[in-house]
């Protein structure tokens, strides 16, 4: 009987389905470890591992499609890796260890690597299955989508969100009239309290966007070639759209899981090593799931691929560092938005709680708005617009729970003036560090 857990080494396949972001980070961290595995991944998509997250530039006209790819398939070959492109796993057999691709391939595999990713959201409206309708996930939705710019001039986006906003500015800054419909009652609501949010729908209705908030879409709507040609919402605007692009979120790719019948919730399910019901599959990225907790940000993808990495090495795993000892471990994350010649930086709630202590600075001038909110001296959540200079700063101060109450009257001022009391106050009082520690 062979052994199914060998030691790491080349003679231990591992296989990657997914070469997306998550993808082939993990590549690149297995590289840089001593002792790997054998590689071998398979990507549904025809293009090599790419910088999803350019897209948005590259909407927008602002990029080049070569600069958006990360390595190309020769890379792949020179490191030794086996790249499958253009090819969708379709089953796993977990009891022979080998999965089935599209194309009628097999693969076995010693360990496997669920990197699947998600699937744009669509809400059960009507006219949704028109030609005309897009999402914006992957390279062929962003040529669909400037294609559609050519082609036509009324685009609506639906969703208020991050992509929503990077879509429609994307697509007005190739020459449409858009529309942007957001169901609450403010953009970007997840993540920035109404002053922020009024100041970014401003900014963008002075650039043309046409936005409706609290808007409910009813149905779309087709013309006589049956291509979409409106959108109609509840309260009777009728909007025309040569184009419409579905944005209101993210759905994780996890049907391969639901297939091979591990833990499946809305997404695989995975412990703090990244490991599924499987102890031979981990999962990590937008298709996994963790103690209830989803990811559409790569930041808290970059930890999980150190995390599965150092597990994929094992030899690297003993050594691995004190900060991944307890393997993958939840932290909040902060947000930005790219949409160019507008600057905003949130994390933590986004209204306040009755124990919150609420600091905010405006100056109409320049276009700059502030808003922390703190707990008993320490930073929980911060909304940053125009200068957001200070953002990382403060996220830093919330990460490390610090007692900020040395530098609460410079804290608006920004990092500079704030770090500048918080080390004075720490010069004049050498027990200080002690408190903040407890
Ligand atoms: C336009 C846009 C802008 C974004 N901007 C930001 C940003 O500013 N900041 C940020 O942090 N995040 C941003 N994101 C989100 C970020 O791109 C994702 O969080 C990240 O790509 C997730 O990585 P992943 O590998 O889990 O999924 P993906 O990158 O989607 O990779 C999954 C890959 O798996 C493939 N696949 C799926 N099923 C199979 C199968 N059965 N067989 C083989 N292959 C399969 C898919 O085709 C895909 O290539 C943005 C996303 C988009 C779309």
């Amino acid at each position: 009987m062979p052994q199914r857990h060998p030691e790491t080494s080349a003679t231990d396949r591992l296989v990657i389905v997914g070469n997306g972001m998550a993808g082939h980070r993990l590549v690149e961290a297995l590289l840089a470890r001593p002792e790997r595995p054998a590689i071998t991944v398979i990507g549904a998509e025809t293009a090599p591992a790419y910088n999803r997250i350019l897209l948005s530039p590259l909407l927008a006209g602002e990029m080049e499609r070569s600069a958006l790819i990360l390595r190309s398939a020769e890379w792949y070959a020179e490191q030794g890796i086996e790249l499958v492109l253009g090819e969708r796993v379709e089953s796993i057999d977990r009891t022979s260890r080998r999965l089935t691709t599209d194309a009628g391939r097999e693969l076995d595999y010693d360990r496997l690597v669920l990197a699947t990713g998600s699937t744009p959201a669509r809400p059960p409206v009507p006219g949704l299955e028109l030609p005309g309708v897009h999402v914006f996930r992957d390279l062929h939705d962003a040529d669909a989508l400037a294609r559609a710019a050519e082609a036509g001039r009324n685009a609506v986006v639906i969703g208020g969100g991050l992509l929503g906003l990077e879509a429609a500015e994307g697509l007005r800054k190739r020459g449409m009239q858009v529309s942007l419909l957001q169901r609450e009652d403010r953009l970007m609501n997840r993540q920035l309290d109404l002053t922020a949010a009024r100041l970014l729908e401003s900014e963008l209705r002075g650039r043309g966007l046409d936005i409706h908030t609290d808007a409910q879409l009813e149905r779309l709507e087709a013309n006589a070639e049956g291509q979409v040609c409106a959108a109609l919402l509840a309260d009777g605007t009728r909007l025309a759209a040569d184009c419409v692009v579905v944005a209101i979120g993210i759905v994780p790719q996890a049907e391969l899981g639901r297939v091979a019948e591990l833990e499946v919730n809305r997404g695989v399910i995975v412990d703090e090593w990244l490991t599924t019901s499987d102890p031979a599959i981990y999962a990590l990225g937008e298709c996994c799931e963790h103690r209830g907790n989803l990811y559409g940000l790569v930041e808290p993808i970059w930890r999980q691929v150190e995390v599965l990495a150092d597990k994929l090495c094992r030899a690297n795993a003993e050594r691995a560092s004190a900060e991944r000892a307890q393997g993958y471990v939840e932290k909040p994350t902060a947000t930005k938005l790219k949409v160019s010649g507008i600057s905003l930086y949130a994390f933590g709630p986004t209204e306040p709680e009755p124990e919150h202590e609420v600091l905010s600075y405006r100056d109409p001038q320049q276009g700059d708005y502030r808003r922390l909110l703190l707990r008993d001296g320490r930073l929980e959540g911060a909304v940053l617009y125009g200068d957001t200079a200070s953002g990382p700063w403060y996220f830093e101060q919330a990460l490390a729970g610090r007692d900020l109450s040395d530098c609460r009257a410079a804290l608006l001022l920004g990092a500079a003036d704030a770090q500048a009391l918080l080390d004075d106050a720490s010069n004049e009082s050498p027990q200080r560090p002690a408190k903040e520690a407890a």
